[in-house]
Order: C-alpha cells, then sequence, then structure tokens
C-alpha cells in the first residue's frame, strides 16, 4: 500500500511522457481483492450502458479514465473538438491542471459547445483539474493566509466554490479512504494538488467529505470530485457516473 502511494507521489499528470508509472498505476497488481472483485461483479451482472462516453482528451489523467470505462466494457470516445460531443451520453474532465486545460478548452471553443451539451440533459463528471473547470467560482490559494478568486476560464456550470491545492503541492498528495454515500464499503481515494469544495449550492448533494471538507458532490446530471477515481482501479464511482447518463 505504502509503494502505491509513494508511486502516486511521483506521478506528475502534466508530464504525458511519464508512462511507466502510469502503467504501474494502471496495473491490475495494484488493486487490491475488492477492487477485483467489485470490477468483475460490475462486468458480470450490472447492465453497462451501450451508450458512448466521452472523455475530455485535452490534458491530464484522460487515458486512465478511458482504460477503466473500456474495462468495464463502455465504449469511449476521446473529445477534443466540439463536434467529438455528437452522440456521447456522458462526459468525464480528468484531472491535470486546470489552468491549462482551460486555455485548450477555449482555443478549442468547446466552451459553449460543453455548456450546451449539460443544457440538454448530458451528464458530465469533472475529477479534480475537471471539477475546477465545471465550478461557477474559484478560489486560489496564495499562501496559508491569503486566498484570491480566480479569474480563469471555466464552464461556470456547477453551484460550488472551489478552493484550488487546498490541501498543498504535489508533495503533500495522499491517499484516503472515503465513506461514500450509497457505497457499503470505503472508497480507497488519491488526492493529487487536490480542490475542496468551500461552498455549494442548495441543489447540490454532498456525497463525501475529508473530515469536515467536501470532496465529493453531485448537482443533476453533474459529478464532481476533488480526487482520482481512475487511479485506483476500484470502478465504483465510474459506475455512479454511468449510472447518472442512464437517468432521464
Ligand atoms: N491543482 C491542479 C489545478 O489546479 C489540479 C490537480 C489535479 O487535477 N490533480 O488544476
Amino acid at each position: 500500500m505504502l509503494r502505491l502511494v509513494q508511486e502516486i507521489w511521483i506521478y506528475n499528470p502534466l508530464e504525458p511522457s511519464n508512462l511507466s508509472n502510469e502503467k504501474r498505476i494502471t496495473n491490475h497488481e495494484s488493486q487490491t481483492p475488492l477492487e477485483v472483485k467489485t470490477m468483475k461483479k460490475l462486468s458480470q451482472t450490472q447492465s453497462i450502458p451501450s451508450k458512448t462516453i466521452g472523455v475530455l482528451a485535452l490534458q491530464g489523467a484522460f487515458r486512465e479514465h478511458r482504460h477503466i470505462l473500456e474495462r468495464l466494457g463502455v465504449g469511449v470516445r476521446e473529445v477534443r473538438l466540439p463536434a467529438d460531443l455528437e452522440g456521447i451520453s456522458g462526459l468525464i474532465i480528468p484531472g491535470g491542471e486546470s489552468t491549462t486545460m482551460a486555455k485548450l478548452m477555449m482555443d478549442y471553443q468547446l466552451k459553449q459547445p460543453i455548456r450546451d451539451f449539460a443544457a440538454h440533459g448530458g451528464a458530465i463528471w469533472g475529477t479534480c483539474a475537471g471539477a475546477i473547470l465545471l465550478a461557477k467560482d474559484i478560489e486560489n490559494q496564495v499562501d496559508a493566509h491569503i486566498s484570491t478568486a480566480s479569474d480563469q476560464p471555466r464552464l461556470e456550470l456547477m453551484h460550488t466554490r472551489v478552493r484550488r491545492n487546498a490541501f498543498g503541492r504535489q508533495v503533500d498528495s495522499f491517499q484516503a479512504s472515503l465513506e461514500i454515500v450509497g457505497m457499503d464499503q470505503p472508497f480507497k481515494a488519491i488526492f493529487i494538488r487536490a480542490p475542496v469544495f468551500l461552498e455549494v449550492g442548495d441543489a447540490v448533494q454532498v456525497l463525501s467529505r475529508v473530515g469536515d471538507q467536501i470532496v465529493l458532490a453531485r448537482e443533476g446530471k453533474l459529478l464532481a470530485s476533488s480526487f482520482h477515481p481512475e487511479l485506483t482501479g476500484d470502478p465504483r464511482v465510474h459506475q455512479y457516473f454511468l449510472d447518472m447518463t442512464l437517468e432521464p
């Protein structure tokens, strides 16, 4: 377990050439018996939607989401252009670096098409940097005492105010066992330069916390996690999102 945490610590979502770490993290051997058992159970007994899930593939950990969805038997499309949103039933915005991803989202003219996708009932899940992009308001933590409102581009879809890097820097990355609403066993969650949700709107359902900090929340067909379920191999949050895409 400790070895896994150390490997994750040196994982840098900004470094696409970091393939050996990527391989180790997605390696089945690093999964606990619970994860392997859950994956088998889900792929054998649950109804897997035949629809396609899009993964925003501008930057960050999109391949890891792709792998876990494929292992669940789901069709996946990497989304880079507005036309790629056509016909998908859900969109995952991965972790990475929200400022870079936001800039690319604007350069590729994806902001309004993604907002339209949500307005027409498409489900969207943002993990870490992706959760920052979903937020109405973003706060940058300058130091322990000072934080500033950020004007970085974002989708402004979810009624959350997020604080970036709320647990510190890359070296302060950590793993925590989370109680998640609706899950009967704890979820091993990995936090890398993670945000927290400082405030959430009335329509937002809090699904999990670390201490008193909100780390998983849902508003209608929007889901936001400040941690990285795609790095652990435990598919339960992915399955939760797939179920959301099937809701009317
Ligand atoms: N701290 C990063 C940001 O602000 C997010 C880190 C992550 O996605 N792991 O964009």
